[in-house]
């Protein structure tokens, strides 16, 4: 991008060499794969383009990899690039297969979490390699995975790679926040675009570290849905001097009282039986042991207590719902005229946002306390598991156990969501597969300094492509 002056070309030359020297050397002591340094430039280049919701722009993102699609032989008919306004575009590719089965889209989100420079102790939009890292806003969320899917598209298109189907990758905007999720708006104005049997996306299902030990390879097959609840008691109120029966505070803490006393019941699925049949045997122990018991039938109910008093596993097995605002009254000497909470639901899946309402408003047990949808949960509807396919699970065991021989393939369902959430909800089972190593307790994704080993990088550069050509092998 540094254009020489033409006034001081002589002196320029020697300079270039001798700092394109020193800038090659640990270059090449790193990796001289010739896809490291392609995914490399990718990623850096991805890094430093913002597509924050505030100032970025999704749609510069998605013309700069539909330009290196191009670059890669890709065909115009082939590249798709649209949204609902200028800023959030989204970019749809596709490889063509022989059609013997149907498509498999990949799915990645090209926006980022806000990131303000004076947080960091780098700036977020520059691209960092430092002791063995690489910095950057997305370096983990998510603009790693999308340059894992960028590969896999470019590799299979340069080694001419006939897939058993189509392949289509799918680069969006606003997982993260705004008003125009880009996977949402593909499958409501250009499903044909995306349709497919089943969905991968590296934003979800990390592979996990403890410390320097890699211990499992996580399937993310499944996801709790988010919903938020508003309960609400108004009153005529009044004069505070003159107290009446009815008081909107004391009905709706009543309510509230009500719902913290009440556990949702005890459920498994096919994702999270897998889960705990797998951990069991690599915790071991007591632990291992309690989670062995609760897959029996009837449940061990000491087990699924003890279980269930840590935060992650009550997660696991149950519906969750939590006050988590309280608003009421306006005046010290008024009675209240309204009380209202916030009633925060992680929904199992398999069941909807509306099913858990009727539930709350049978758990308050006052008419009084009206309960209604918030906005800003992902539609309301339900979020099915994904089936766990043997020809998915199969060929990432394979995969897996020749790159990383002795570290178990587990079945996960996510405590939080993704943008699997809406490509499940629309029919397409998702699969969240990270291709990412990383420990949970190093995870600074959405805080500051973003971070990723660059080992890690390069594990997932080298997954992708050649889990994807497995996938669509026809073997
Ligand atoms: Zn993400």
């Amino acid at each position: 991008m540094t254009q020489p002056n033409p006034m001081s070309s002589r002196i320029w030359f020697p300079l270039a060499i001798l700092v394109c020297l020193a800038i090659a050397a640990p270059l090449r002591a790193q990796s001289n794969d010739p896809n490291h340094v392609l995914a490399r430039a990718i990623f850096k280049q991805l890094i430093e383009i913002n597509t924050t919701d505030s100032v970025g722009n999704n749609t510069t993102a998605a013309e700069a990899m539909a330009k290196r699609l191009r670059d890669a032989g890709y065909p115009e008919s082939d590249i798709y690039i649209g949204g609902p306004n200028p800023r959030k575009g989204n970019l749809v590719a596709r490889l063509h297969g022989t059609g013997a089965h149907k498509p498999i889209l990949m799915i990645g989100h090209l926006d980022v979490v806000e990131a303000r420079r004076e947080d960091w102790s780098v700036n977020p939009f520059e691209f960092i390699e430092k002791d063995g890292y690489f910095y950057g806003r997305g370096s983990i969320d998510m603009k790693s995975g999308d340059t894992f899917l960028m590969m896999a598209m470019i590799r299979m298109k340069q080694e001419n790679f006939k897939p058993d189907r189509d392949i289509i990758l799918a680069l969006t905007a606003d997982e993260e926040g705004g008003g125009s999720n880009g996977v949402n708006w593909l499958l409501k104005n250009h499903r044909e675009l995306i349709d497919a049997e089943y969905a991968l996306n590296p934003d979800a299902g990390t592979f996990q570290m403890i410390g320097d030990k890699k211990s499992m390879t996580a399937l993310g097959a499944s996801e709790k849905l988010y919903q938020d609840y508003d309960l609400k008691v108004t009153n005529p109120g009044g004069h505070s001097s003159l107290p009446v029966a009815d008081n909107a505070i004391y009905q709706l803490a009543g309510g509230l009282v009500r719902l913290e006393r009440y556990k949702f019941p005890f459920e498994l699925n096919e994702v999270t039986r897998v889960y705990f049949d797998r951990m069991s045997a690599i915790v071991g122990g007591e632990l291992g042991a309690d989670m062995k018991a609760i897959l029996k039938d009837p449940p061990d109910a000491a087990a699924l207590a003890r279980l269930s008093q840590k935060p992650y596993y009550n997660g696991i097995l149950h519906t969750t719902c939590v006050a988590t605002r309280l608003d009421a009254g306006h005046a010290n000497n008024a009675l209240p005229q309204m009380a209202r909470a916030n009633v925060n639901c992680r929904i199992l899946p398999g069941h909807s946002a509306e099913e858990i309402r009727a539930t709350l408003v049978k758990i308050v047990d006052d008419p009084k306390i009206a309960v209604t949808l918030s906005a800003g949960g992902l539609g309301g509807g339900a979020n099915p598991p994904s089936p766990l396919r043997p020809d998915l699970m199969g060929t990432l065991e394979k995969v897996s156990s020749e790159m990383w021989p002795g570290v178990p393939v587990v079945p996960v369902m996510e405590t939080g969501a993704s943008d699997g959430a809406y490509s499940r909800a629309a029919g397409i089972p998702t699969y969240g597969i990270s291709g990412m190593w990383m420990d949970p307790n190093e995870d600074r994704s959405h805080g500051q300094d973003e971070r990723l080993p660059v080992w890690s990088f390069y594990a997932g550069v080298d997954f992708y492509p050649r889990f994807v050509e497995a996938l669509s092998s026809g073997r």
